[in-house]
């Protein structure tokens, strides 16, 4: 039986990785697409940000059954915003304690539904381990112990203990939070305060070598690389050579840790893969959407406060999507009618009833979609099914999510599985909320939110992030067979990892 180990690689395009190999300057990479027995794209889930991404890698499902609906996103139960770190400002504002609470701990123990089970549960039902180093989502049913840093129990009053329990696989690397006698040894530098503690892809090759010569390979091993998007996000994807050449030094990294890369392709599947892409923002202001302005005539919660009967609307940003959440009757309508005025916004989508309607910016067109259920629906519109095989009834003008109709069959153009996509994060959420999507060149901007004019951002619905690199390095004879297709989206992963590691023989 094959081990497999998954390098997931921050906002990782598949320019980016034809670009590096034509120049023959990146020989990790090279040597992985050699032995590719598959490279494909998929596409990613909806919002483009790693916390929902990861949830759907992991689980298999979309955000309407893991919810995890972004990387920011109003929590109707608590009232309040929940922020998964997204920049040092917007962490600031919405209290740096609660938002590493929910980052830390809740995210995986209270957030990620337990009606859905993460790939790591499903290996220990077949006494497989696994191991996750340094990534977001890591829920198992091993329990770890994390180390707080000694600044943020201060920032807390002392509230918080020196250390928090939480769940992942057998092994469980999450910086220097990590209380593993084996990460002990790990050099200072790679941990400091300014590499993020830790989370940065010097440290995933340090403690991935470290524990190969320690406690020695899980059967499923995950490695986060998020290096590659912080580079994206400060220049822009137009200037991805040097941070290519530094992943392709990290991929070397992880590959000699198992001595001999053969040995490495011989001995384990390696899944190399993308979250989400990144695009250039334009420099000049108009590329930010200044949703503040837009939201003046209404009372919106400021990021830190609990809703009550003075708000009239949550805002959660998400780089290039938003969701507005009403908080009160006849708040959405007015809403939309503010948003849809605006042409820089392409999608602007929201539940109602069983139906989603989208409108676009600017032309104010208009379609509604709803899922086919497997009940039977009185509904009079016809069904079509999409590539996935997922069944939908439509209604107005499919050219606002530029669909193609052939027969009964529905295609996707510039929104790469995007009824999925807008249904699971949209019904992601308990009330009502609407998700606005900015269109290329644009990032949606609020106070103490990142920006980054000229430089890339993601989130989006359109197929410039929402498309994804996959390699499956090493894998024949274990994924061959005419019983198995590759996947194509980013839910499907889940079942070829189990593929591969319960049928592959
Ligand atoms: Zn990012």
């Amino acid at each position: 039986m094959p081990k497999v180990v998954m390098v997931l690689v921050d906002s990782l395009s598949e320019h980016q990785l034809q670009e590096a190999l034509s120049h023959r300057s990146v020989p990790g990479l090279q040597f992985l697409s050699e032995h590719a027995q598959y490279r494909g794209l998929m596409s990613t889930v909806y919002p483009a940000m790693t916390a929902t991404v990861d949830s759907s890698l992991l689980t298999g499902t979309y955000p309407d059954m893991h919810k995890i609906p972004g990387l920011v996103w109003y929590d109707s139960e608590q009232r309040r915003i929940i922020n998964d770190l997204n920049g040092l400002a917007c962490v600031a504002a919405t209290g740096i304690v609660q938002s590493a609470i929910d980052n830390l701990h809740a995210l995986n123990e209270r957030h990620l539904s337990t009606d859905v089970e993460t790939i790591y549960e499903a290996l220990q039902a077949h006494a497989m381990t696994g191991a996750s180093i340094n990534a977001l989502v890591h829920r198992g049913q091993a329990r770890h112990l994390l180390r707080l840093p000694g600044w943020l129990r201060w920032l807390s009053g002392w509230r918080l203990a020196k250390t928090m329990e939480v769940s992942g696989p057998e092994q469980l690397v999450l910086g220097d939070l990590t209380n593993n006698r084996w990460c002990s040894e790990l050099p200072d530098h790679l941990r400091r305060p300014w590499r993020a503690y830790g989370i940065n892809d010097g440290y995933a090759v340090a403690a991935f070598t470290q524990m190969l010569r320690t406690v020695g390979q899980a059967d499923f091993t995950m490695i986060y690389l998020p290096d590659n998007d912080h580079a994206m996000h400060r220049k822009n994807p137009a200037h991805m050579r040097d941070a290519t050449l530094q992943l392709d030094r990290h991929i070397c990294g992880l590959l000699d840790a198992c001595g001999d890369w053969r040995q490495a392709l011989e001995d384990s599947v390696w899944i190399l893969l993308s979250d989400h892409g990144q695009v250039q923002v334009a420099k000049q202001a108009v590329g930010q959407i200044d949703l503040d302005a837009m939201l003046r005539p209404f009372r919106v919660l400021p990021l830190r406060e609990r809703a009550d009967e003075r708000h009239e609307v949550a805002v959660a940003n998400n780089e290039r999507m938003a969701y507005l959440y009403p908080l009160k009757a006849g708040v959405q309508a007015r809403l939309i009618e503010v948003l849809e005025r605006e042409a820089r916004f392409d999608v602007i989508a929201a539940k109602e009833g069983q139906w989603v309607t989208v409108v676009q910016g600017g032309s104010r067109r208009r379609l509604r979609f709803a899922k086919v259920q497997k009940s039977a629906d009185e509904s009079q519109q016809p069904v079509y099914a999409d590539i996935y095989r997922q069944k939908w009834r439509l209604d107005g003008d499919e050219s606002v999510l530029d669909l193609q109709i052939i027969g009964d069959e529905l295609q996707y153009g510039d929104y790469p599985d995007a009824l999925a996509r807008l249904y699971g994060a949209l019904y992601a959420h308990e009330g009502p909320v609407i998700a606005v999507n900015a269109r290329p060149r644009y990032e949606i901007h609020c106070a103490t939110y990142p920006r980054h004019k000229n430089g890339g951002a993601h989130g989006s619905l359109h197929r410039s992030e929402s498309e994804v690199p996959l390699w499956v390095c090493g894998a024949e004879p274990h994924v061959a067979g005419a019983t198995f297709s590759f996947p194509t989206r980013i839910t499907d992963i889940k079942s070829l990892v189990l593929h591969i590691m319960c049928n592959g023989r």
